[in-house]
């Protein structure tokens, strides 16, 4: 399962907690085929794309007449 994870360093973090609230093993070993073909964590996907709805709404509000 790939989660989403806002953290981008991860050097010496044996884990990190993903956008869905999962705290995820950091595994350094998974090839990047792997990675490329697991399936994408619904969870995060639907945070990042409410948050950013927001960002859209909000900013459509304030250059609004
Ligand atoms: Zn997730």
């Amino acid at each position: 399962m790939r989660h989403a994870f806002r953290s981008r360093r991860y050097d010496g973090q044996a884990e990190d907690v993903s956008v869905c609230g999962a705290t995820c093993a950091l595994v350094r070993e998974l090839s990047e085929t792997d990675w490329c073909t697991a399936p994408t964590c619904a969870a995060c996907n639907g945070i990042l794309r409410a948050e950013q709805d927001s960002r859209t709404a909000a900013r459509d509000a304030s250059t609004g007449p």
